[in-house]
């Protein structure tokens, strides 16, 4: 249940807000941001806390500088945009919590939002340097962590920081997340179907294991189904096989089993002789030929999983069917994608989570279309998987919140 203090339980008027952010975006060619999706997600806090009169120091990380400045991980191009989204102008400071920071942070006034350099360009973002952490603490009143994307690292912005500048509360999107999220947990509806795919078992174990007192059905596709399909006896030719997993995929199959959990592993897929590319052809996913590899699901997989999915009242997606990036290889997946979309039409609560999949909801054209596309990769894996994330953690209960 989400129980932390928000923004809304914040008295912002005449405060500078330190707000932790997730602008950690995509940059083309050009070396401006090719997908805003994570900035325009957080304007809903910005607009709010400038809406109180408050004044907005904003932080994020880009990239994985390795606690040094590198120019191609400047925040810049995400200063530019966030000007240009909010029509006023967002001054980026030229260090970490600095001298430059503390100097223009001094200098806000309400309705002002300057942001801080990339947070990784200071090595003690990443360890939790309880030094940076006071630094960033001293250039404001207030914490908001809007960044879900990040909460699941105990970084000087996301721990150190909150645990120094009270209050500290969530932002809307920090908000959403975990609603959208925690719904999947705590008293889904009923049937309540997951649809996990993707490259790796081993990425995907843990939230198997830890939903499987909580779903009806699992729907598998992907690269990962291969070792399950391998467990239990199946010919796979070169699909992808985790060796090392065949005991844990057997392990999990039996459990699944023991608790009467549904377990539907893609009947049949499309096998292509290279994962690059060519023709296709459709085989019982237990009988790939010795030359060819799994590279998406087949069209009775596909008939079988939109069925399913568009009966159930929850569904959570997590992992592309198939090999996507290659439009040959990407039926499965954005059939997936539209049965959710039809699945929310339907009344039901529909939550996509992982990078990737994300990418292909996108693609598909149906992100609008579904209860909650979550910004945050690994952040959303870890919830499902039932860890407490450390930048949740940190921040205050309603109970305790102060303003
Ligand atoms: P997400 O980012 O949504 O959590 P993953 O990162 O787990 O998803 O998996 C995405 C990757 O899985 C994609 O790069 C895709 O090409 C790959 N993949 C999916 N199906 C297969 C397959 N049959 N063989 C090899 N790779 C696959
Ligand atoms: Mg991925």
């Amino acid at each position: 249940m989400f129980d932390k203090a928000t923004v809304r339980d914040l008295d912002a008027q005449g405060k500078r807000v330190l707000v932790r952010a997730d602008f950690n975006v995509p940059l083309g060619p050009d070396g401006e941001v090719s997908d805003d999706t994570r900035i325009v997600e957080t304007l809903p806090t910005l607009r709010y806390l400038l809406s109180k009169g408050a004044a907005i120091v904003a932080m994020s990380h880009l990239g994985r500088p390795k606690g040094k400045p590198e120019p191609g991980a400047s925040l810049a191009p995400v200063a530019r945009r966030l000007s240009r989204l909010l029509r006023q102008d967002v001054p980026l400071t030229t260090d970490v919590a600095g001298p430059d920071s503390s100097r223009l942070a001094k200098g806000l006034v309400g309705g002002q939002v300057l942001l801080l350099e990339n947070l990784r360009f200071d090595p003690g973002e990443e360890k939790n340097d309880p030094a940076l952490a006071q630094r960033l603490a001293a250039l404001g009143d207030a914490y908001v962590n809007d960044a879900f994307g990040a909460a699941h690292r105990a970084h000087a912005s996301t721990v150190g920081l909150p645990e120094r500048r009270k209050p500290a509360v969530a932002g809307f999107l920090m908000q959403k997340e975990l609603t959208a999220l925690g719904a999947l947990l705590d008293h889904p509806a009923k049937p309540f179907v997951a649809v996990i795919g993707g490259a790796k078992i081993s990425g995907k174990i843990d939230v198997l294991e830890h939903l499987l007192g909580l779903v009806d059905t699992f729907l598998i596709g992907g690269g990962m189904m291969f070792t399950l399909v391998k467990a239990q006896g199946g010919a796979i030719g070169r699909s992808l096989l985790e060796e090392d997993k065949l005991e844990t995929a057997a392990h999990f199959l039996r459990r699944a089993q023991e608790k009467g959990v549904r377990v539907l592993v893609a009947p049949d897929c499309r096998a292509a002789a290279s994962p690059q590319g060519g023709e296709t052809r459709v085989v019982a996913s237990d009988r790939v030929p010795d030359d060819w590899l799994g590279v998406d699901i087949g069209p009775e997989s596909e008939a079988q999983f939109r069925a399913e999915i568009v009966g159930a009242r929850t569904v959570l997606w997590n992992g592309p069917m198939g090999i996507f990036e290659v439009p040959a290889f990407a039926s499965g997946t954005l059939s997936v994608a539209r049965a959710l979309a039809d699945a929310t039409k339907r009344g039901a609560h529909t939550v996509v989570g992982g990078g990737d999949s994300v990418a292909a909801v996108h693609e598909a054209g149906v992100a609008s279309h579904i209860t909650h596309v979550s910004t945050g990769g690994g952040a959303s894996l870890e919830f499902l998987e039932g860890k407490t994330l450390p930048g949740v953690q940190a921040l205050d209960t309603r109970v305790q919140a102060v303003s």
